[in-house]
């Protein structure tokens, strides 16, 4: 059996973020040398996700509000984790957009279904953290 154990580090400017990730995982199918294999990724942080969706700029802005109406930022005090932080929107919205994801590899390649694509969420960002990627086959 083949692997490859890789982390990728991400730092966002802004709190909130999505990043279209596929291409650096696209690029470490190829380096595993995988044909027939599964390939996982997940975020390594609690208050950040790894998710499979559309690459569409409004689906995103979509997601974002939606999420915000569910667990909004502010007021910060409404949040029993609260106490020295201010993240507990960012652990409930990471609840619901999900840790991992796992992605079938066929011939070599990532086995999407139409349209699908992987995400980097981040939701309490400004600083240094990680996604692991895990690629295991044939
Ligand atoms: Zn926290």
């Amino acid at each position: 059996m083949k692997h490859l154990t890789k982390e990728l580090w991400f730092n966002t400017r802004t709190m909130r973020e999505f990043i279209n990730i596929t291409p650096t995982v696209e690029e470490l199918v190829r380096e595993s040398g995988i044909q027939e294999g599964l390939c996982l990724v997940n975020a390594m942080h609690i208050t950040a996700s790894v998710f499979i969706n559309d690459d569409e700029g409004g689906l995103h802005k979509d997601f974002d509000l939606w999420l915000e109406k569910l667990a909004p930022h502010e007021p910060v005090s409404s949040y029993r984790h609260n106490v020295g932080e201010e993240n507990a929107d960012a652990h409930m919205k990471r609840q619901i957009m999900g840790r991992e994801v796992v992605v079938a590899i066929t011939g070599g390649k990532l086995h999407f279904g139409p349209w699908e694509q992987i995400f980097y969420g981040e939701f309490d960002g400004g600083r240094r953290k990680r996604v692991l990627v895990k690629i295991i086959g044939e």
